[in-house]
C-alpha cells in the first residue's frame, strides 16, 4: 500500500493477541477515519509485536522457498515419481533431519509411514548473494498469501514496457517525476480498491486519468457499495467520479479525445458518443477531479507499441494515447514451489488456486490440506482474506500439532515407537 493510504479495516481489527493496537500506536485520533491505520502504522505495530513477544528467533528474513517436495518414509521412491500420496498421519510439528540424498527420490529405509517434506530455497545475504538451504520437516504450513501473481488481462501488448500490474509503479513514476499534469493520461484498469487507490494517487498528483472497468456502475457487486460513506469517504469520491464522469458525459472539448485510429474505426462500426449535459454538471461537483474519465462496461482490446490503447465499449471501439497503464484486476497466489503449482490441493483440482474462486481444500478445524497430510494452509490461500481471520487458522494448526505431539509423547512413554 502507498504511504498516504488508509487500511480498509480499523486498526484494532488487525491487532494480534496480547498487544493492544492502540497502546502501540499511542491512541492516535485524527478524524472520523482515524480508526483506520496507515500502512506505516500497521507495519510498525507488527514489527514491534515480534520484538515485544520475543519472536525474532522464529523469523528468518530474506529467505525464499523454491521447492517443497514430499518424501516418504518406508515407501519406495517410485511412489513419489508416480505422484502417489501418502495417507499416513502427518506426525508432530517441528523440523526433522533425515538421511536423504536431497533429490526427492531417496527414502529412509527403516522409518515409519509418516510424511516428510523437503524444503529448499535460498537466503539472500549482503551484496545479493544467494545462499542455498535445504531442510526437512514433518509438517509445513503454507502462509504465502495471495498477492504474488497479478491477474493479467491476456490481451495483445500486455508485456509492453509502459504496461504495469502493480500500483507501486505509479508511486515510483510520480516520485521520479516521470509523470505530471502535462503527461498523456494514465490508464487504470479495474473496479476494485487497488484501482481506486491508483485513481486517488494519480488525482492527488494532478495526473490525468482514464479509468476502464467491465462492470456497470450500478452493479451491486461493486465493492464501493459495501463500504459505509462516513468511514471510506475517499473511495466514495472515486465511486462518485466513476458514475458521473463517464466518457459519454465528459465528451466535451476539454474531455479526452480518442486518437484518429479510433475515430476511423468508430465511424465505421458505432455511433459517436453523445454528450449528456445533465450528467456533465454532476461530473464537475466540488471536490471531484476534473481530469478523470471513467469507461464503465469497457474492456481493453490491445496495447500498441506507440502507447495507444484500444478499448471496446458497447458497440464501440476507441483508442487513446496514454503515458502509462496500470492493470489492477486482482492477484493470485504463486505456489510455483509445489508440485503442479499446488493446483491439486484446491477445492476444484482442475483449476488454479485462487483465494476467492478456488481456495486450498482444508479440514475446517485443523487447516490441514485434505489431499496432503502434514501440509497445512492458512490466510488468503484458504479464503481467509482479512487479517482478523488469520488468528483462527494459526490457532487451528497449533492446536492440531500440539494434540498430535501429546499423543505421540504418550505413546513413547508407554514404550511404543511406531511413529519414529
Ligand atoms: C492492498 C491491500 C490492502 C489490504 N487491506 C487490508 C485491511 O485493511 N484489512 C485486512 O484485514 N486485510 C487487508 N488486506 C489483506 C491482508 O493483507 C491479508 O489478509 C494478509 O496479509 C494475509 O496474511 P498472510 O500472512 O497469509 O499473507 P501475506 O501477508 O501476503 O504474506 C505472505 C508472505 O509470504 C511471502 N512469500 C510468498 N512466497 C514465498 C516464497 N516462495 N518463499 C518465501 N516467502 C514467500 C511473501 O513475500 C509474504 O511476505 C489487504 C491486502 C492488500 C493487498
Amino acid at each position: 500500500m502507498e504511504g498516504s493510504m488508509l487500511t480498509i479495516s480499523l486498526g484494532i481489527w488487525m491487532e494480534l493477541p496480547g498487544v493492544n493496537y492502540r497502546d502501540l500506536t499511542n491512541g492516535k485520533h485524527r478524524d472520523v477515519t482515524s480508526d483506520r491505520a496507515t500502512p506505516e502504522e500497521i507495519s510498525t505495530y507488527y514489527r514491534d509485536y515480534v520484538k515485544l513477544k520475543g519472536l525474532q528467533k522464529n523469523f528468518v528474513d530474506n529467505t525464499y522457498v523454491t521447492s517443497i517436495q514430499k518424501l516418504c518414509r518406508g515407501h519406495k521412491a517410485e511412489d513419489l515419481e508416480n505422484g502417489h500420496t501418502d495417507k499416513g498421519d502427518g506426525g508432530m510439528g517441528g523440523e526433522g533431519k533425515g538421511g536423504f540424498e536431497g533429490n526427492g527420490k531417496a527414502c529412509v529405509k527403516n522409518g515409519g509411514g509418516g510424511t516428510l517434506w523437503e524444503v529448499r530455497g535460498y537466503r539472500q545475504v549482503q551484496n545479493k548473494t544467494h545462499v542455498p538451504f535445504s531442510l526437512f520437516a514433518e509438517n509445513v504450513v503454507l502462509a504465502t498469501g495471495a498477492s504474488d501473481s497479478p491477474v493479467r488481462l491476456g490481451v495483445e501488448g500486455e508485456d509492453l514496457p509502459f504496461v504495469f500490474h502493480s500500483i507501486s509503479n505509479l508511486g515510483l513514476a510520480v516520485s521520479q517525476r516521470k509523470l505530471d499534469r502535462n503527461s498523456d493520461p494514465v490508464l487504470i484498469i479495474g473496479a476494485g480498491l487497488s484501482a481506486a487507490d491508483a485513481v486517488l494517487c494519480a488525482c492527488s498528483s494532478n495526473i490525468r486519468v482514464l479509468h476502464v472497468f467491465r462492470k456497470s456502475v450500478d452493479n451491486p457487486d461493486l465493492i464501493f457499495k459495501q463500504l459505509p460513506k462516513s468511514l471510506y469517504p475517499e473511495y466514495h469520491k472515486v465511486y462518485n467520479m466513476m458514475c458521473s464522469q463517464t466518457y459519454t458525459n465528459m465528451a466535451a472539448p476539454n474531455g479526452p479525445q480518442p486518437e484518429s485510429i479510433a475515430s476511423s474505426v468508430c465511424a465505421k462500426i458505432c455511433p459517436k458518443p453523445q454528450l449528456s449535459a445533465g450528467n456533465l454538471a454532476g461530473g464537475t461537483s466540488a471536490g471531484l477531479f476534473p481530469d478523470y474519465t471513467s469507461f464503465p462496461e469497457h474492456c481493453v482490446v490491445s496495447f500498441q507499441p506507440d502507447m495507444n490503447c484500444l478499448l471496446q465499449g458497447n458497440n464501440s471501439l476507441k483508442a487513446f494515447k496514454v503515458s502509462m497503464v496500470l492493470v489492477l484486476i486482482g492477484t493470485n497466489p504463486n505456489l510455483f514451489f509445489l508440485k503442479g503449482q499446488g493446483q491439486y490441493l484446491g477445492q476444484d483440482p482442475t483449476r488454479p488456486i485462487s483465494c476467492k474462486q478456488n481456495p486450498i481444500d482444508i479440514n475446517q478445524y485443523t487447516f490441514e490440506c485434505t489431499k496432503e497430510p502434514g501440509l497445512f494452509a492458512m490466510g488468503p490461500l484458504v479464503g481467509d482474506n482479512f487479517v482478523r481471520f488469520l488468528k483462527g487458522g494459526a490457532l487451528g494448526i497449533t492446536s492440531c500439532l500440539l494434540t498430535r505431539l501429546k499423543k505421540r509423547e504418550k505413546l513413547i512413554s508407554k514404550g511404543g515407537n511406531t511413529f519414529i
